[in-house]
């Protein structure tokens, strides 16, 4: 079924980067979305422009406490509860790495038992992370991935693998209808310029003309996915009738050298390179197999990493207030 006018959608981290562009993604299609988040790492420039809209509510809630039914509005049902509420940055595992493993934890169960009582479709957000420093490349669904249990990483990838878990239980146990997307790395307008993470990282650099640092010589690998591309395939896994876990990324592996040089090429920046050793546990390559999404839901992403990154520069650049050189 396709999710449109008449439903009615919970997304939980919806003032964050990926939940934000979901949220206009459900009311593109003429749903009604209610979004909720504590703003721990989310901020409400990422949906002022949805003050005017009717079929937009936020409400301001951490989903890891408490009923969640009672922070929400009691109008009516909810037919999809969407849970994409957790920090995802590196710099965040060590900077609060409780609240982490609390939202994919009790914050998942949560979310689980509002879709039980409400008989929503339950999407859990998850991530190539569950695979660790993976053994297999690319990495298909059907890998068990290799993660540290004690690792620095371990706050956000044994919860989220627990997050899975939870979720499966639910549909096995409860009879819960669910959907796990498994993301691998996206980016796109919205990010925080000081989120830690690659992308920005190497932007704020490059508009600064400050050296780059690269970890590991800059030889790890990741395969970007620009933000639409990522929403677009999350809908079609909530339209279809698949539980997945279900990989949405795309197949172009680039070494980090290789972004970083795209970045400052697209910028005209002056920067050069820093090295500096590659953190504990950091994956060295990371590519998503496609063939499930791709085969059995016609997925395919559409937008080139010059155009996304060229977006998403624009986007950070205007955020800081440094003009881009012509
Ligand atoms: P983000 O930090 O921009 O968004 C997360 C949002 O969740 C923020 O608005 C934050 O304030 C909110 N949040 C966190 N804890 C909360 C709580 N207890 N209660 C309510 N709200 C809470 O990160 P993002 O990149 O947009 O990630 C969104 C989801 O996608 C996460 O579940 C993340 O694990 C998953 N994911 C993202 C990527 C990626 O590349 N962006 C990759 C894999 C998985």
């Amino acid at each position: 079924m396709g999710y449109g006018a008449g439903h009615r959608v919970l997304v939980t981290g919806g003032g964050g980067f990926v939940g934000s562009h979901l949220v206009d993604g459900f009311l593109a299609r003429g749903c009604e979305v209610v979004a909720v988040d504590n703003n721990v790492t989310g901020t409400a420039d990422n949906i002022a422009h949805l003050a005017d809209e009717p079929r937009f509510s936020f409400v301001s809630a951490d989903v890891s406490v408490g009923d969640l039914a009672e922070a929400l509005p009691v109008d009516g049902k909810f037919d999809v509860v969407a849970h994409f509420a957790s920090p995802a940055s590196p710099a965040d595992f060590g900077r609060i790495p409780v609240e982490i493993l609390r939202v994919n934890s009790q914050g998942t169960q949560n979310c689980l038992d509002l879709a039980r009582e409400h008989g929503a479709r339950f999407l859990l957000a998850s991530t190539s992370e569950v695979y660790g420093d993976p053994q297999v490349h690319p990495q298909p669904e059907s890998y068990y991935g290799n993660v540290s249990s004690t690792g620095p990483r371990a706050v956000y990838d044994e919860a989220k693998r627990y997050a899975e878990a939870i979720t499966m239980a639910y549909h096995r146990n409860f009879g819960v209808d669910v959907r796990i997307v498994r993301i691998f790395n996206t980016y796109g307008p919205r990010m925080r310029i000081d989120d830690g993470r690659a992308i920005p990282n190497f932007i704020a650099q490059a508009l600064a003309d400050e050296p780059i640092t690269l970890y590991g010589e800059g030889r790890t690998t990741r395969s970007i996915c620009y933000v639409s591309d990522l929403v677009n395939g999350i809908l079609l896994l909530l339209d279809s009738d698949q539980t997945g876990p279900m990989n949405c990324g795309t197949e172009h592996e680039m070494t980090m050298h290789e972004l970083a040089e795209l970045i400052r090429d697209i910028i005209g920046s002056k920067s050069e390179f820093s090295y500096l050793p590659l953190p504990e546990n950091d994956p060295l390559v990371r590519r998503p197999d496609l063939t499930r999404i791709s085969t059995e839901l016609g997925y395919q992403p559409q937008v080139a990493p010059k155009e996304g990154l060229r977006r998403t520069i624009e986007d950070l650049a205007a955020k800081i207030g440094i003009p881009l050189k012509a």
